[in-house]
């Protein structure tokens, strides 16, 4: 099968689904020579074969320029003018003669000086109200470069212009989302300073700038026009910079590098020829036109195959990510697929995929910044913990030294002078031969167990954390010297209660204390746990189980159990 018949059958696939318009029936002929135009003279040239079709589907030579004249079926009687609408001409040169003067007109949907009554979907040109049937418009074609076939028509001015501005609510709703979402995610990054958001935004912004460039809308905005001499190069230079910073968005968002590093490498290495391209396009002594356009897309494609397996592949590990991003991909990466054969088979483009593009650019915008928010709610879950594991003893759950000492620290700051505050000391007695007897995990069991205890006798302002091993700091607040030991006696007679089982063992074991009030001389929170030590260590050498108080005349009161 030669390549001209795959073309069309192709071609055949894609018609039921192209875009349907009521467009007037023409009859087509090609011409074979230029015909003679002169103005206010009428062309005599020889017709070639003619045929009536109501949608006309012209290819644009690579090497020469084909002329074609369009007739009418009849003369027109509809009420509104009728309306030559050039659609799909962005790169090949189309030159058009149109009744009555037949002045030669060149326009392309980049031009600013477009009818700004018009959108800039297509080319249009307005034609006589009396336009009769043997009245041709003669259509030259050329330029090697546009593979795509150009779609000509006549149709009458109120129903195109109805067409029209469904086409503009549409690219501009569609536009709207995808700008809305890089806001968010521009308020995202303002805060997080990630730089994965930045690819988002670059890449989302290409893309919108490159769906506008193509739907021709980007030219009609304010100041868009510096861009117009530039033609699709402005289009192509965007989708390059769009792959290539999506590409970098997915590594990142993903974490493809840690869950498919082969993959995720080779994804990696292919940023780097989209960024090229969206420069070497603005080279002309490369001749760009001629290879780069099929390139990217080839490269679009190896891409797209290459982001889809790694993903999947990621997301079948468990990556929440990568899910996200098959969700948000797949409809554009289809469409992407879709587009790019369109354009290296030379296919017109339908309705369902020109509009159906950027409406899944917009959905993969909407569901990729859900997919942010979410990896935003797991990095707060993941700090979360980290805080809770930095602040709590894991095998007692209290909180460990620096917390217990913050909370001291802060509660001397906030009650100088005012209510008083109390330091408990605990430390078990003859820990270690628990240990020795009963092996480690028996300690651990009588760690639990004190810290059940002393919870038991705490109340809602008071705060308990593990100081080291078998040692427990108690911040008192409120209490004076009395009751901060009628606490501490309470948890040395509830420890001293305490049978912790193991196995068939039931192990008994008591506590030490030691007390220390801040009183007029403390100087810091420091001192006043030195002192709760050192009486806590007074009260070892008393013989254990007991409570002794940090006095500062006697250093130590005992009070004996
Ligand atoms: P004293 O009555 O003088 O306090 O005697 P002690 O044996 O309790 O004193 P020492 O401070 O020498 O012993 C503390 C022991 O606590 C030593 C260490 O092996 C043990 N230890 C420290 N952390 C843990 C722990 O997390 N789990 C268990 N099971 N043992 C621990
Ligand atoms: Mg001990
Ligand atoms: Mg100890």
């Amino acid at each position: 099968m030669s390549l001209c018949s795959l073309r069309w059958g192709l071609l055949l696939l894609w018609f039921p689904v192209a875009a349907l318009a009521d467009d007037a029936v023409l009859r087509v002929s090609a011409l074979p020579t230029a015909p003679t135009l002169a103005p206010g003279h009428v062309a005599a040239t020889e017709a070639g074969q003619e045929r009536a079709v109501s949608r006309v589907w012209l290819h644009a030579p690579r090497s020469h320029i084909d002329w074609y004249a369009l007739r009418l079926g009849d003369d027109w009687r509809q009420a509104t003018r009728p309306l030559l609408v050039i659609r799909g001409s962005t790169r090949a040169h189309v030159t058009v003669y149109l009744p009555p003067d037949y002045r030669p007109r060149s326009e392309s949907v980049f031009d600013a000086s477009l009818d700004p009554s018009f959108s800039h979907h297509a080319v249009v040109y307005l034609l006589p109200y009396d336009l009769r049937a043997d009245q041709p418009v003669y259509v030259a074609l050329g330029n090697p470069g546009q593979t795509q076939p150009i779609r000509v028509g006549i149709t009458d001015v109120a129903s195109y212009r109805a067409r029209d501005l469904r086409h503009v609510r549409v690219s501009t709703f569609f536009a709207s989302v995808q700008l809305s979402m890089v806001l968010v995610i521009l308020c995202f990054w303002a805060v997080l300073r990630d730089r994965m958001f930045l690819y988002f935004i670059v890449y989302v912004c290409a893309q919108v700038v490159y769906a506008m460039a193509v739907s021709g809308e980007l030219y009609a905005l304010p100041g868009a026009a510096l861009l117009a001499p530039l033609g699709y190069h402005t289009g192509q230079c965007m989708a390059a910079l769009a792959a290539g910073f999506s590409i970098w968005f997915i590594l990142a968002f993903a974490d493809l590098r840690s869950y498919t590093p082969r993959l995720a490498a080779w994804l990696g290495a292919l940023r780097w020829p989209f960024l090229a391209f969206a420069v070497i396009i603005w080279m002309p002594f490369l001749r760009p036109d001629a290879w780069l356009p099929n390139t990217v897309n080839l490269l679009l494609i190896v891409s797209t195959v290459i982001a889809l397996a790694s993903s999947w592949l990621a997301w079948r590990r468990g990556n929440r990510q990568a899910g996200f991003f098959l969700l948000s991909w797949l409809p554009l990466l289809a469409l992407t697929l879709a587009r790019v054969v369109q354009l290296m088979a030379g296919l017109p483009l339908p309705a369902w995929l020109e509009y159906g593009f950027p409406g899944s650019m917009a959905w993969a915008a909407v569901i990729v910044t859900v997919g942010l928010a979410d990896r935003t709610l797991q990095v707060r879950h993941e700090r979360d913990r980290a805080t809770r594991m930095a602040q709590f003893d894991s095998l007692t759950g209290v909180f460990n030294r620096r917390a217990i000492m913050d909370r001291l620290r802060s509660a001397w700051q906030a009650r100088i002078g005012s209510e008083p505050l109390a330091v408990l000391f605990l430390d078990i007695d003859h820990f270690k031969q628990i240990n020795d007897s009963r092996g480690h995990s028996a300690g651990d069991a009588c760690l639990a167990a004190v810290v059940e205890a002393i919870r038991a006798e705490l109340g809602e302002s008071d705060r308990l954390g593990r100081y080291g091993g078998e040692e427990f700091l108690i911040m008192l607040r409120g209490e004076s010297a009395r009751m901060a030991v009628r606490v501490a006696e309470r948890i040395v007679a509830r420890a001293a209660a305490l049978r912790v089982p193991i196995g068939e063992h039931l192990i008994a074991f008591t506590v030490s204390i030691g007390v220390a009030v801040r009183g007029k001389t403390t100087s810091d929170i420091e001192a006043l746990v030195e002192h709760a030590d050192a009486a806590q260590y007074r009260a070892k050498a008393e013989g254990r189980n007991r409570v002794v108080v940090w006095r500062r005349e006697s250093f130590a009161l005992v009070v004996a159990r």
